[in-house]
């Protein structure tokens, strides 16, 4: 098993964000890497932003919170995330940009360091492929928020080999993690099962069977979901919904995974959710307001 110290993050979203946020608090070195500074710049600021809340909390301290900030290190140039122990990609959810990174990344890596990444439904066989170890690439599919969220699903690639495995494992268990293995089809567990969800609600919109008021308090209190299922497609990204939705339609070539019309309008306008201030919801003002 290899030894984790140093962890390098390869997109600083609102994914990459929260894995550097808790890497960083409990101990690991973090470097972090997006395709700009400012990008790089403006992930850091959301994780300090997000660590003053525990603060507020009183979930940890201010130490804690500046020594989480001084191991976070931006590295503007992908070879340098070479040099770690683990590098966890967390780049937008498209598979050509994904594997492109890989090859980027593989000829700056050292001897052992271990290859992740974060997706939230592509073959994590496919994407160990693109690299030059897929015996030590694995998906860790950390939940968002991540610092609040204590599931990582783990799946391991046909080549993932057991050392690995239990590498990944120990090191989502040292971040206060719960494991739950998953078997490399599309979308894992998690997905699979909550993302047709969202779609269905989408398409429950669009027929005109409720309004997206009706649709998320139904779901909130009729099912006592924390979130409805139009607030939760805004808050993951609509782009990334579609994304899965695609992988699931192209994967398991089943019409019943057919993404939605209206979730595919959304993303053409850019109405991606929460992070572009529009989605299902309007942002922009002081409390969310329905765009429909
Ligand atoms: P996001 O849009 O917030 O962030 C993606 C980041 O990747 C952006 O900062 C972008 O600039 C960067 N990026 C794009 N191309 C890059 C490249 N070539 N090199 C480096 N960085 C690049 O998206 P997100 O929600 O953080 O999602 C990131 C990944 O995490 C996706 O694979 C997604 O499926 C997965 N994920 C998302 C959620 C969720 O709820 N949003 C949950 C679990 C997993």
């Amino acid at each position: 098993m290899v030894q984790i110290k140093s962890v390098g993050i390869i997109g600083a979203g609102q994914m990459g964000a929260g894995i550097a946020h808790v890497c960083a608090l409990a101990g690991y070195d973090v470097l972090l890497h997006d395709v700009s500074e400012e990008k790089i710049i403006a992930g850091r600021s959301l994780i300090e932003k997000n660590l003053s809340r525990q603060v507020v909390k009183g979930a940890i301290a201010q130490d804690a919170l500046d020594a989480a900030m001084a191991r976070i290190k931006p590295a503007p140039e992908l070879q340098t995330i070479g040099q770690t122990d683990l590098a966890i990609e967390a780049a937008t959810e498209n598979e050509e940009v994904k594997k492109t990174i890989f090859k980027a990344l593989t000829p700056h890596l050292s001897a052992d360091t271990i290859l992740a990444s974060n997706t939230s439904s592509i073959s994590i066989t496919r994407l160990g492929a693109a690299s030059d170890r897929p015996e030590r690439f694995i998906g860790l599919h950390f939940m968002n928020p991540v610092p609040l969220m204590n599931l990582v699903e783990i799946i391991r690639g046909i080549a993932t080999d057991a050392a690995t495995y239990e590498t990944a494992v120990n090191f989502a268990k040292s971040l206060g993690k719960t494991t739950a293995n998953a078997e490399d089809f599309p979308a894992f567990i998690v997905n699979r099962i909550l993302v047709p969800m969202i779609n269905e609600a989408i398409y429950t919109l669009y027929e005109g069977v409720g309004t997206v008021d009706a649709i998320d308090t139904a779901l909130k209190l009729g099912a006592n979901h924390p979130m409805g299922p139009l607030e939760l497609g805004d808050f993951i990204g609509l782009d990334t919904v579609l994304s899965i939705m695609n992988v699931l339609y192209e994967g398991l070539a089943d019409s019943k995974y057919r993404p939605c019309p209206l979730l595919v309008k959304y993303v053409e306008a850019g109405w991606l959710g929460r992070k572009a201030g529009r989605g299902f919801y309007d942002y922009r003002g002081e409390k969310p307001v329905p765009t429909r």
